[in-house]
């Protein structure tokens, strides 16, 4: 099929970023400069009379990255009441308007691309690479999203009138959209959001995950000073009490969640349980990702795109390998390479350039991830373990693991963070082991590696995932051409960065007039 080009589907002539390339001395040296010059700064978020807490750095916890101010109930109230006396202005000045206004936000987040990096690195513990996509992403997401608001909420769509009659359909905005984020994509999914409720005419209250909220108030800081009304738009900082405020006030017209399962169900029946309107939900929640390698894959590929898909990020992405289904013939070579490339990863400070894996989010996280190792160390056999070195015991680092386990059913739930477990299957088992995957329950993303094209087509077929990658790694979905998010236990969809995602924020109203 003839493959269209980025901007070529709506005639936008929008292109995604262009980022930043680290290969390049010219590039990298003087970045590496200012970085260290933006290390003392401390970064504040929130404001008001409520509690304060100090946010510290993953890798190195004795170093204070800023302080967030929690939002009291109050202050939810008094954002809530200001957002929805904002929105329906905001609602009239129509797409177009909107779009330009998104596009400032995304002019001022790649001006300060430098600052995000540095939060990035010292607030949510990303490795600089990770860092520079991620701003990248949160850019493509808003100008995305703008083109969205061009594209459907410039004028009505006509639609046919067979008495003569004229039939218009509009999108309006909802109200106010609670949009509450995690702390993996801290910029990223905290913009994309609240980038799709403002380009949807909704005025939107974010609550950023309570790991990663300095991040998250300048982003909200660059949304105003690019223009758009400060009521419109506010940062609701906190933990879990917060969000779960935020969800019960009845001026919460729509609710946009990434994090749990758990989570997303909680928020579901708190919304089903308010009185009056029934209020939206859309979830991206997490996965239990595998990668089928069959007899035909490259080795040499496997191995690449394996480490990739479950060490990048310490494994801390809803799109990350935990399960790799090879097939027995291949499994030693491929076990064996696996091993050899895991070996070479280095772990540490995500602020050096050479490191591959920096810390997980924080203790807590560390903790039950180092409680399933353990298990791992007394049920499973391990195939590969990395010592942790020097100068990472102030930080939750955790070591990257290999394991070999009997079957899916053994694993009890995800585990976000450097863990791949393996299983093995023989020839003639790949709808076995594709009904596996189906039975979790979650269908996020899938990883295959075969060269036979009707095995490609079968399991496209087959497996109920909402991203599929066919010998390549299985993460970092790119705006616009991978639209990210899956289905069952993983989301409700629709999915983010894809051409149905604003419209679920906004309302459909139809005029008919007779003429
Ligand atoms: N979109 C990201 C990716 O493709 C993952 C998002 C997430 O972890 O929530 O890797």
């Amino acid at each position: 099929p003839k493959i269209p080009l980025p901007g070529e589907m709506f005639g936008t002539n929008r292109r995604n970023s262009s980022g930043c390339d680290l290969s390049d001395p010219g590039v990298r040296q003087p970045l590496l400069g200012r970085l260290e010059r933006l290390e003392g700064r401390r970064w504040t978020a929130g404001e008001g009379t409520g509690p304060r807490c100090e946010v510290r750095a993953p890798y190195d916890t004795r170093l204070i990255v800023g302080e967030a101010v929690e939002a009291t109930p109050e202050r939810i109230d008094t954002m809530l009441q200001a957002a929805a006396a904002a929105q329906p202005s905001w609602d009239a000045l129509g797409g177009e308007e909107r779009a330009r206004l998104l596009d400032r936000v995304a002019e001022l987040f790649e001006q300060h691309r430098e600052d995000f990096y540095s939060l990035c690195i010292r607030e949510a513990g990303k490795t600089l690479p990770d860092a520079t996509l991620e701003v990248r992403e949160a850019v493509d997401f808003l100008r995305y999203y703008a083109g969205e608001a061009r594209r459907l909420f410039t004028r009505p769509e006509q639609l046919p009138g067979p008495t003569g009659e004229l039939n218009e359909l509009r999108l309006h905005g909802r109200g106010v959209w609670t949009c509450i984020s995690p702390w993996n994509f801290p910029l990223a999914i905290f913009t994309g959001p609240v980038a799709a409720a403002l380009a949807a005419g909704n005025a939107a209250i974010a609550k950023p995950a309570e790991q990663t909220p300095l991040i998250a108030a300048l982003a909200i800081e660059l949304f105003h000073r690019a223009g758009v009304p400060r009521d419109l738009v506010r940062l609701a900082v906190g933990d879990g009490k917060v969000g779960a405020a935020l969800v019960a006030h009845p001026l919460t017209a729509g609710v946009a969640f990434t994090g749990s399962t758990a989570v997303a169900k909680a928020i579901n029946r708190t919304l089903a349980e308010r009185d009056g309107p029934i209020v939206p939900l859309i979830a991206e929640t997490g996965g239990q990702n595998a990668m089928i390698v069959d007899s035909s894959a490259l080795p040499e590929q496997v191995t690449r795109d394996v480490v990739a898909s479950a060490f990048q990020s310490a494994g801390q992405r809803c799109s990350a390998l935990r399960v790799l289904f090879v097939q027995e013939d291949v499994a030693d070579t491929m076990l064996t390479m696996i091993a050899g490339a895991m070996h070479t990863l280095r772990i540490g400070n995500p602020g050096e350039l050479e490191t591959d894996v920096g810390p997980v989010i924080d203790a807590e996280a560390k903790a039950a991830l180092d409680r399933h190792i353990d298990h791992l160390r007394s049920h499973a056999k391990i195939l590969c373990e990395l010592p942790l070195p020097p100068g990472t015991e102030h930080g939750s680092f955790v070591t990257p693991v290999m394991a070999e386990i009997g079957s899916l059913a053994d694993l009890d739930t995800e585990h976000f963070g450097p863990v791949l477990h393996v299983i093995r299957f023989r020839s003639g088992e790949l709808d076995a082991v594709i009904d596996q995957i189906n039975r979790t329950g979650f269908g996020l993303t899938l990883g295959l590696q075969s060269r036979i094209d009707t095995v490609r087509d079968h399991v496209q077929r087959r497996a109920r995932v909402g991203n599929l990658y066919v010998n390549r790694n299985q993460i970092g979905a790119v705006v616009e051409s991978q639209p990210f998010g899956g289905e069952g236990l993983s989301g409700t969809g629709p999915k983010a960065g894809g051409p149905h995602y604003v419209a679920r924020f906004a309302t459909e109203r139809v005029s008919c007039i007779d003429t």
